[in-house]
């Protein structure tokens, strides 16, 4: 049996390290709001280069405190626009939503799998405030075209970055490209914690305290409350875990790279189509998705042969029932997407052998 990921043997590689993270955090006493989140936040703001880092409790709320942030610093109000590819996990629109914001669902490319810049333009109009960009499955979704049409028009950048660790465009880490950006560190992410944790890079001091701010109830001083915040404080035991795995992130993504490679130069079957390959820079391989018309058939298929496959995601977000005003919306490609795609197994703990016993077994569905 191959599992679509083992997060125990992810977590074996570096079994002593994180034990020896853990047991300090637990030692000393000390679990919420100490130097541990403060040495995380440091690194990984290092790590990205962008200039600010703020922890917070989840992918979700780092997405949604970004948006927040522009309102309580008046750059956005209720009903103002933000322009975000059709096909991205729900989170992404959340963040928009919940902040009485209007998501406008652009179309990805079919080779790409990214929001296509040349349908971007058309959407901008005066209420837009930004361009929301989602490095899904972990490819770089940014463009040349999507940072002049920012400058053209005055809109903030800003990505989803929670699949993209490590990333990278023209020597720029994602997450450091735009305005701010939201990362996740859900287990089973690229840089995964023990848990829930997130966090938001972004350039501008002032955004970033607002962010502090509001994910500590809106305080900034203790006892004084400046907005009407939540409690969304990363805590001490994930920034320790996640300052360990930091270290091996880089050595992590290349071996999904070779992993990634190995796909790429031997999966030969017809019936299965893979997106364009990118530069290895430009892909961390949180996803390995490849595309089949038959694809419910194909993963039967390869779960009766031991291979276990994830679809990422089976229903769009404007089909979802939560979105019930979208459910009449066409967007063609995000739902040949969403009908095709299956997800191999890919991670740093997967052997090339079962790569290799998987593309065997692909290459024999017909
Ligand atoms: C995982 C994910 C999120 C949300 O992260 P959580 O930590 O699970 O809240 C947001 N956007 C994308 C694209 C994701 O894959």
């Amino acid at each position: 049996m191959i599992p679509f990921l083992s997060l125990k043997d992810v977590t074996d590689m570096h079994s002593a390290e994180l034990h020896e993270a853990v047991s300090r955090v637990v030692d000393s006493g000390w679990y919420l709001q100490g130097s541990e989140v403060a040495r995380f936040e440091q690194d990984y703001a290092a790590y990205i280069g962008s200039p600010e880092c703020v922890s917070c409790a989840n992918g979700l709320d780092a997405l949604i405190w970004i948006f927040r942030a522009y309102k309580e610093l008046g750059l956005m109000q209720d009903g103002d626009e933000v322009i975000v590819p059709a096909n991205t996990y729900i989170a992404s629109i959340l963040a928009i939503t919940e902040n009485h914001l209007v998501p406008v669902l652009v179309e990805p490319r079919k080779d790409t799998l990214e929001i296509d810049d040349s349908l971007i333009e058309e959407r901008i109009n005066s209420r837009t405030r930004a361009i929301f960009i989602v490095h899904l499955y972990g490819r770089c979704a940014y463009t040349e075209r999507i940072g002049e049409l920012c400058r053209e028009y005055g809109l903030k950048l800003i990505e989803d970055n929670a699949q993209a660790h490590g990333c990278c465009w023209g020597g720029v880490r994602t997450g450091a490209l735009g305005d701010a950006a939201g990362h996740s560190f859900y287990p089973g992410k690229n840089l995964g914690a023990f848990g829930d944790a997130g966090a938001v890079t972004c350039r501008d001091p002032q955004l970033a305290a607002a962010i502090r701010a509001l994910a500590n109830y809106g305080s900034q001083k203790k006892y004084v409350f400046r907005y009407c915040g939540r409690n969304s404080r990363m805590d001490e035991i994930q920034a320790a875990v996640l300052d360990v795995k930091l270290r091996f992130l880089d050595e992590d993504n290349d071996h999904r790279r070779r992993i990634a490679a190995y796909y790429y130069d031997h999966i030969s079957n017809p019936l299965i189509s893979l997106p364009e390959r990118l530069d290895d820079s430009m892909n961390v391989y949180h996803l390995f998705p490849v595309f089949c018309e038959r694809r419910n058939e194909l993963q039967a298929y390869l779960k009766d042969r031991g291979v276990g496959t994830v679809i990422h995601y089976p229903i769009p977000p404007h089909k979802q029932e939560c979105y019930s005003e979208w459910n009449g919306m066409s967007l063609p490609v995000t739902e040949w997407i969403h009908d095709c795609e299956l997800s191999l197994p890919i991670g740093p703990a997967l052997s090339l052998e079962d790569a290799a016993a998987i593309v065997d077994i692909l290459n024999g569905f017909e």
